[in-house]
């Protein structure tokens, strides 16, 4: 790649955006109001906006390797927090990928040094599932399984935060697990059924969403 290209490329979409809409930018630099908060793989084939066929401005987005939620990641602890509470968006998304290789690299035991804890996390929805998983004996439908189970445990770990508990409660915020499939460009929802997965696991997450000071404190 040409990276003198990139610039060239720049301004030629700078133009095509005026001579369509000549406060394009204008209109754009006077703040976001994005409904979506689509976090996916860092994956170059997977793009977040191009696949879901939106514009700038309509999805907040981040990306990491094999689109984690893990729940002491300041990065997307932050970046949940501030979509949720700042920019109100009104849905979700956890998207993964089949053929993943965050999650392939995470199925071998090679030491990958700094990626070694990253992809423990990985390993972890592995174990959690592991007797539905084990029993799949084609190696790749293997793969691609875990590639949904790990969207549908970030998606868990999306609810565990209380800015998403107080959401889905006084504004029926929605989370969204999805799958893109590299090999047809298709977009698959999940259809997680969350309220079901909810019930098993809300004992164990519910967070108390009273203010504080209503709190008995108890040290
Ligand atoms: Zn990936």
């Amino acid at each position: 790649m040409d990276i003198k290209r990139i610039f060239e490329n720049n301004q030629e979409w700078v133009q095509k955006k005026l001579d369509i809409d000549s406060n394009y930018f204008s209109d754009l630099s006077k703040g976001q109001t994005p409904d979506i908060l689509y976090i996916g793989c860092s994956d170059s084939r997977v793009t977040a906006e191009e696949l879901m066929g939106i514009a700038p401005g309509e999805a907040f987005v981040l990306r990491n390797i094999a689109n984690m939620v893990p729940n002491t990641d300041l990065s997307v602890m932050s970046v949940i927090n501030y979509a949720v509470e700042q920019l109100k968006v009104k849905h979700i998304v956890v998207c993964g990928h089949y053929y993943c290789g965050g999650v392939q690299a995470a199925m071998k035991s090679a030491d990958l040094g700094i990626l070694n804890p990253w992809l423990r996390n990985i390993r972890d929805v592995y174990r959690t599932h592991k007797d539905e998983l084990n029993a799949i004996d084609n190696e790749e439908q293997r793969y691609k399984r875990l590639v949904e189970l790990n969207v549908e445990e970030q998606c868990i770990n999306v609810i565990k935060t209380a800015e998403v508990q107080k959401a889905q409660r006084d504004r029926n915020l929605t989370v969204h697990g999805w799958v893109f499939d590299v090999h047809s460009g298709k977009l698959i929802d999940l259809n997680i059924d969350f309220i079901k997965l909810l019930e098993n696991i809300m004992e164990i997450y519910r967070l108390d969403l009273t203010e504080p000071e209503e709190q008995e404190l108890k040290v």
